[in-house]
């Protein structure tokens, strides 16, 4: 799984990250919750080695990761902006790790097509990506960052920029997705519904530290501070 370990993220005198400390079980699907200037990204960013912590320490699967690179860490990411290669294909797309790691074709076109029925997107293979719809595109992008097996998948809103519609369904895609394929998933939404529904466990985050850590159940019914009564609670 991943430990964090007192990590505080500064920017000048700002504290974007704030003493956080958290334990992410392995094969577990996470939700990082919380208001808009929270500190979300900013700490998928320092898991996902993006951006190195002022103070404390990060463990991938049992190993001090704080310095290591973006590629030792072996995580896949998808943000709310990750664009896919407009001049590749939905395939090319899906390849594109595994070709820069110069995997033998065969097994790379095996991959591609386990991938593309993982994501429920047989038969696109050759569109680009002009030819997809937002949720479809995100799919892709889901793919591809699963493609090279990461032992760790980070999604930065990965449904902001879609329709409610699209967004309800791929919540339920995602719940369905990480039954398969069980790898560890952080996930960041400001959405409590989003939350609700399709994590294991949440965390709430406030102004840079952690309010609260549960299932939803338990956050929902037992909210440890006013804030998190206030952004949780059914009346809000
Ligand atoms: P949102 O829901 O809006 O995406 P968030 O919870 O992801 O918010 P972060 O992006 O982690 O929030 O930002 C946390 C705080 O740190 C914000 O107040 C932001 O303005 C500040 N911040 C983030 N990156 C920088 C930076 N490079 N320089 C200065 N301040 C930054
Ligand atoms: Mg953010």
């Amino acid at each position: 799984g991943i430990v964090i370990e007192n990590i505080s993220k500064h920017y000048g005198s700002f504290r974007a990250v704030d003493e956080v400390s958290l334990e992410i079980k392995t094969g577990s699907l996470v939700a990082l919750l919380g208001p808009s200037g929270s500190g979300k990204s900013t700490l998928l960013r320092i898991i996902a080695g993006l951006e190195i912590p002022d103070a404390g320490e990060i463990w991938l699967v049992g190993e001090n990761a704080t310095y290591h690179s973006v590629q030792e860490r072996n995580i896949g990411f998808v943000f709310q902006h990750y664009a896919l290669f407009k001049h590749l294909t939905v395939r090319e797309n899906i390849a594109f790790a595994m070709d820069l790691r110069k995997h033998p074709k065969h097994r790379i076109r095996q991959r591609v097509d386990e991938l593309l029925e993982l994501v429920q997107m047989q038969g696109f293979g050759d569109r680009y990506p002009s030819q997809l719809s937002g949720g479809q595109r995100q799919r892709v992008a889901l793919a591809r960052s699963l493609a090279v097996q990461p032992r760790i998948l980070l999604l930065d809103e990965p449904f902001g920029a879609l329709d409610a519609k699209v967004r309800k369904d791929l919540r339920v895609w995602l719940r369905n997705l990480h039954s398969e394929v069980h790898v560890t998933t952080v996930f960041v939404t400001h959405d409590q519904e989003e939350a609700m529904e399709v994590a294991d466990e949440i965390v709430v985050m406030n102004q840079g530290r952690v309010e609260q850590v549960g299932k939803p159940a338990e956050i929902y019914d037992n909210p440890a501070t006013p804030f998190v009564m206030s952004f949780i609670g059914p009346v809000n």
